[in-house]
């Protein structure tokens, strides 16, 4: 039944994954209506994520799950490779807190993150999850696109996206290509729960051993990840079998005595993605958009950036505040980052997967000899330098998420657009800009004197004020009240335009 402009809801999203969810949470949070559309009667129980970044676990803090997200993930300061014999061939650090006020990694368990979503989605007014309704087909006029259910129910929203996963219907059916990065391995993914509680030192391990390739990593609290890659000699009946688990999992001294096996799958491990991740009124997200080894734990972190990057641009163009040109920025956006993460997650797999002993031999050695006293960083992820931004200084990179009253800074002054500053001048907008900004759910606050991480990151960058947009990431920058408000006007003029003018994309 149409409610909304004739609508029965604004947006359509199609597939309750960890990205579904999250984008019906943050649109929903902006006051819009969405529909879920899902496949399946039960949410997904099979394993698969296992890590998140700083910047994700903020975009959750920003769904309202921030408390529950610290009890279900733990910290993992350390990812060790080390070759069969146990000589360390690599280290990745990432201790302490990241920029965005959260652990640089957590470790945590998918299903249990996808209960969080789902229970703050059910919560929430504006969203409507239908489970068991899995689309089959879809049309799209200028003002409308209607999706058909399997059992012919038809449901009409303004805007659709495909948060469908890899094998995308909703791509399909907007005559939306891939690009095939050629990446094929098969591994065998098993989550165990320990019976006692055991210190695994690192807590993220890569054996790089030919005879069997393998991760062993945290699965979140309680739970530990093993990762078997299958042999050239192996079919993938022999290796997805649960003795063939327990097999490979008692060198670890993990045995039915000790531990609970909760899953076990085989899953191929592709690169690819979508040629176009907009079609009209369709877009896609997620791993309909991008797929990926999981050697760099990104995948989903990638999907939960679509749905972040997506969600504000929405709402805009939605409430007439933006144009619909605002969402040709999607793509520009978030391709470079996503790109990035494919391309890193495969470069990691083409060193771990390798099952020749000769050549693991040389590049054991090769590797070894260049391990140094200090773990190497995970190299950032880009951000993007086309698309929504100003041409100021540090535009289109990631804000931190400093503190205010010792509380993160998010709790206290909430999310969307914020004009954040040192300076009390710049803070200082006249009337009519002020309250344009307001309507597109922008707040000032001015912090004199400044908490520690703001004052750093502002004396770094060297500047004073920074235009935070909703998904975190910085319009721009300015020096001086006037070009704080110049900054404003600016992106007034540009979420107005009916095309990204040249100088913003
Ligand atoms: C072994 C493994 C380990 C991984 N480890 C990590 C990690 O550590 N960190 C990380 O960031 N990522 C990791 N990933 C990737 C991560 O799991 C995925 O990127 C993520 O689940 C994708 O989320 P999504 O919501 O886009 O898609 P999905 O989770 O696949 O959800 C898509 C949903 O759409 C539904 N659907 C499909 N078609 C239809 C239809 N026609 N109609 C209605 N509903 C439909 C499906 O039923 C499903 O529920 C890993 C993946 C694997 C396989």
């Amino acid at each position: 039944m149409a409610g909304d402009g004739g609508v029965d809801a604004e947006v359509i999203i199609v597939g309750c994954g960890p990205v579904g969810a999250t984008l019906a949470v943050l649109l929903a949070q902006f006051g819009r209506t969405v529909i879920v559309l899902e496949r399946w009667p039960e949410p997904y129980p099979r394993p698969r994520a296992v890590h998140f970044d700083h910047e994700v676990a903020r975009i959750f803090q920003s769904c309202g799950i921030g408390a529950e997200l610290r009890t279900i993930s733990e910290p993992a300061d350390l990812y060790e490779w080390r070759n069969a014999s146990g000589t360390t061939l690599l280290r990745f650090g990432r201790a302490g807190e990241g920029p965005s006020g959260w652990p640089a990694s957590s470790m945590f368990n998918q299903p249990a993150l996808e209960e969080l979503l789902n229970r703050r989605a059910s919560a929430l007014p504006g969203i409507t999850i239908r489970r068991g309704a899995e689309v089959v087909d879809l049309h799209q006029s200028d003002e409308t696109v209607k999706v058909l259910t399997a059992d012919d129910i038809e449901i009409s929203g303004h805007y659709v996206v495909g948060c469908d996963g890899a094998n995308s219907t909703v791509r399909s059916l907007a005559g939306i290509d891939t690009h095939d990065l050629g990446f094929f391995y098969d591994w065998l993914i098993v989550d165990v729960v320990l019976g006692d509680q055991r210190v695994f030192d690192p807590i993220n391990l890569q054996v790089c051993d030919p005879a069997r390739p393998t991760t062993a990593v945290s699965g979140g609290p309680g739970r530990r990840r093993w990762e078997f890659m299958r042999l050239p000699h192996e079919t993938l009946e022999e290796l997805n079998d649960e003795g063939r688990a327990w097999d490979l999992l008692a060198p670890w001294d993990v045995h039915p005595g000790n531990a609970q096996l909760e899953r076990h799958a085989v899953y191929t491990f592709n690169a690819r993605y979508a040629e176009a991740w907009r079609a009209g009124r369709v877009l896609l997200a997620g791993d309909a958009a991008h797929l990926m080894p999981p050697f760099a734990g990104q995948g989903m972190c990638a999907g939960i950036r679509d749905a972040a990057n997506l969600a504000w641009k929405l709402d805009l163009v939605l409430r007439h505040a933006a144009s619909g040109a605002l969402l040709d920025t999607y793509q520009d956006e978030r391709m470079p980052s996503a790109a990035r993460a494919i391309s890193f997650s495969m470069e990691l797999g083409k060193v771990i997967c390798v099952a020749d002993p000769e050549e693991a031999a040389s590049r054991d050695e090769a590797m070894s000899a260049a391990v140094g006293p200090v773990p190497i960083e995970v190299p950032a992820l880009p951000g993007f330098d086309q698309g929504l931004l100003s041409g100021s200084p540090h535009a289109g990179q990631v804000f931190v998420q400093g503190t205010a009253g010792g509380l993160p800074f998010d709790e206290v002054y909430g999310t969307g657009w914020r004009l954040v500053t040192m300076d009390a001048d710049a803070g200082e907008l006249d009337i009519d800009l002020r309250t344009w900004f307001e309507t597109i759910g922008g707040r000032v606050v001015t912090l004199t004197p400044g908490e520690p991480d703001h004052a750093r990151w502002f004396s770094e960058h060297q500047t004073s004020t920074a235009l935070q947009r909703p998904d975190f990431y910085l319009y721009g920058t300015a020096t001086s009240a006037p070009e704080a408000a110049g900054l404003l006007a600016d992106l007034r003029r540009n979420l107005k335009a009916s095309a990204m003018p040249r100088a913003c994309r």
